[in-house]
């Protein structure tokens, strides 16, 4: 069996539709501001991309860039600037901060209400409670493409090898809402494979290329690769993708799976972040 190939520029692309929908709904453009501090060229390059999206598809996206040497308290008072300006509906910070900054103490500053990357523990919490809040992009994506393949996630076994703040445990939250038996993997899980073995559906968040074999999956499972590797130059997911195919039902490539949905979900959650805000 050869698994069916999940196209995440395809559901993308349907997630941007329903963005252009909902704001051609509203009297206002939703502002969505991207703060980077320093000058780490992947940084550079996510938050450039999320500006050109937030462009295309009718949202008013403005960039913010800081010196690597700013104080923690100079962005802190940033952070406040955007929160109290009310033109401004979502807030990012892009991650990584230079060593002074606390990314905690920036992630706690910023408004629940305008927290697009769903990051602020008063989100976190919402989600875990299951009620409604600003979710993670690429776990609210993980489910996006879960849903496009019309698997039934109610009473499947899933598992999610990675317990990030980012990554794993929303994913694994969002799972649990839908009803799934979830099970959260880590680098101390013994036996992995036994683990991995028993999913229908499994998430590999772990950030090691290739690290899930095709003996560690269950024929026809769904596989969804959230790893961004990079190996010998190209891009590579945490899934042995050649092999893992053979064996899962459906199963997302890297690149083109879970890479395209984290941004077209930001967009979402700014629109989602503007409507609830200003109505
Ligand atoms: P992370 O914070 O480094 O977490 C990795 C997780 O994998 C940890 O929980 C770690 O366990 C677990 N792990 C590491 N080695 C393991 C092993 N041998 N067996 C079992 N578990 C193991 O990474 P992340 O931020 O969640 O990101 C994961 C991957 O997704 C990366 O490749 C990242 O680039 C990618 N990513 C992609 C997107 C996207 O838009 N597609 C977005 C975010 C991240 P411990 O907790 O025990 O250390």
């Amino acid at each position: 069996m050869s698994a069916q190939i999940i196209d995440g520029k395809a559901v993308a692309e349907q997630v941007e539709a329903e963005v252009r929908e909902r704001l051609a709904r509203l009297a206002y453009k939703p502002v969505l501001v991207a703060v980077r501090v320093g000058n780490d060229p992947a940084s550079e390059l996510y938050v450039r991309n999320k500006a050109r999206k937030a462009h295309q598809l009718g949202l008013q996206g403005t960039e913010l860039t800081f010196d690597a040497s700013m104080r923690e308290a100079d962005l802190l008072a940033e952070i406040n600037r955007l929160n109290s300006d009310g033109n401004i509906d979502g807030i990012l910070v892009q991650l990584p901060l230079p060593p002074q900054i606390d990314p905690k103490k920036v992630i706690d500053a910023i408004d629940p209400r305008k927290d697009v990357d769903g990051f602020h523990p008063i989100n976190v919490g919402l989600l875990h409670l299951g009620r409604p809040g600003l979710v993670p992009s690429t776990p609210a994506g993980v489910m996006r493409l879960i849903a496009s393949t019309g698997t039934t996630v109610a009473g499947s076994r899933a598992v999610v090898i990675g317990r990030s703040d980012i990554v794993g445990k929303p994913v694994a939250a969002l799972l649990l809402q839908q009803n799934a038996t979830v099970t959260i993997c880590h680098s101390r899980t013994r036996d992995l494979p036994s683990v991995t073995r028993e999913a229908d559906i499994l998430v590999a968040a772990i950030g090691k290329p290739r690290f899930v074999t095709a003996e560690m999956v269950k024929a026809g499972a769904v596989v969804i690769d959230v790893g961004i590797n990079r190996v010998e130059g190209k891009l590579a997911g945490d899934v042995d993708f050649q092999k893992v195919r053979e064996v899962a039902s459906w199963i997302t490539p890297v690149p083109g799976g879970v890479g395209p949905m984290t941004i077209a979900m930001l967009m979402r959650n700014t629109v989602i972040a503007a409507e609830a805000r200003r109505g």
